[in-house]
């Protein structure tokens, strides 16, 4: 009984802090070393995210990905802080999908978010040879089959994520413009509000969706589940300062959120695959006797380079014969 008081009235003197509330964040005791401890996935062995080393990746060509209704006009856009990050859902219907690639079947989109850090020198989740990317957009798309998120995360296939890499460009990118606007009215946490003006997907994508990587990984937040087949686009998407900085006026519970990425995860025993167009350069020839076959029509980076610089040598000639 005593206790019982004691706790009680321990209760209404001291205000129990906000973030015991919050089920997870990204510093001190609700940080991601600590979400194991009681979301048992985080400890798995297919995490995401990871570093990918491109000197490691399989290349492939896989078939072309059909990206359905990426290019439609939606107006029903709805933007919401949800205390992590801010999410970017739709109403209209159908909702656009995406299939073809490394994915069986069709994935539906379910929203959009996006991680950052806390200035413009990190803030991506997966890396590319250890480079961090300022910010990262996530597609999250589930597969029609299993109609709903809540049941495809039962799924080792059951989620496929679309990730863009941002990188800092001096000109503000004017898709962008509509977004970063409407943060100003989501600052608070668990807020929503729907964009004044319509939206398409394809406006705020880099041209190049050929060239990705894809690996399975898990959700990069709690509960961590290994349900997801990443695709990493290759081209960064170019953002000004000033558009990403909006992103760290949002505030979660405990003030604003400065960085909301996971740490890498080990890889494991994981291969991460490179779609290559074969009309494009190459990183580099992997010794696998198949690919050497194959490859007779592809152009390597290193003959084109030399190209160049003849060519540049040649015109740096001419232009001096000429002034002479
Ligand atoms: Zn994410």
């Amino acid at each position: 009984m005593w206790f019982l008081i004691t706790v009680i009235a321990g209760l209404a003197l001291f205000q129990v802090p906000e973030h015991a509330c919050e089920d997870f964040g990204y510093d001190g005791v609700i940080g991601p070393t600590y979400w194991g401890d009681r979301y048992q996935e985080c400890r798995g062995k297919h995490q995401s995210p990871i570093n990918i080393n491109v000197l490691r990746v399989k290349q492939v060509a896989l078939p072309d990905i059909a990206f359905v209704g990426f290019d439609d006009s939606i107006d029903d856009v709805h933007i919401t802080n949800n205390g992590h990050t801010v999410l970017i859902e739709v109403e209209n219907e159908p909702h656009p999908r995406v299939s073809g690639g490394p994915l069986d079947g069709a994935y539906v989109f379910s929203q959009m978010h996006f991680h950052w850090g806390d200035n413009d020198t990190f803030g991506s989740e997966d890396k590319i040879n250890h480079r961090s990317f300022p910010m990262e957009l996530h597609m999250v798309f589930y597969k029609e089959e299993y109609k709903s998120v809540k049941q495809a995360i039962k799924y080792s296939d059951g989620l496929a994520v679309l990730a863009f890499f941002y990188e800092l460009d001096r000109h503000k990118h004017p898709a962008y413009d509509d977004i970063t606007s409407a943060l100003g009215n989501v600052t608070e946490p668990h807020t929503t509000i729907v964009m004044s003006q319509p939206f398409s997907f394809l406006n705020i994508l880099p041209l190049d969706l050929r060239r990705y990587f894809t690996y399975r990984g898990s959700l990069t937040t709690p509960p961590c589940s290994e349900v997801v087949i990443w695709l990493d686009f290759e081209q960064p998407i170019r953002l000004a300062h000033d558009q990403i900085e909006a992103f760290r006026e949002l505030r979660s519970a405990n003030g604003k959120i400065r960085h909301n990425f996971r740490p890498i995860q080990p890889i494991g025993d994981r291969v991460v695959f490179y779609n290559v167009d074969n009309n494009y350069f190459n990183y580099n020839e992997i010794d696998d006797p198949d690919e050497a076959n194959a490859g007779t029509n592809r152009r390597k980076k290193g003959h084109n380079y030399s190209n160049i610089v003849r060519i540049n040598l040649y015109i740096f000639v001419c232009t001096l014969l000429i002034m002479w």
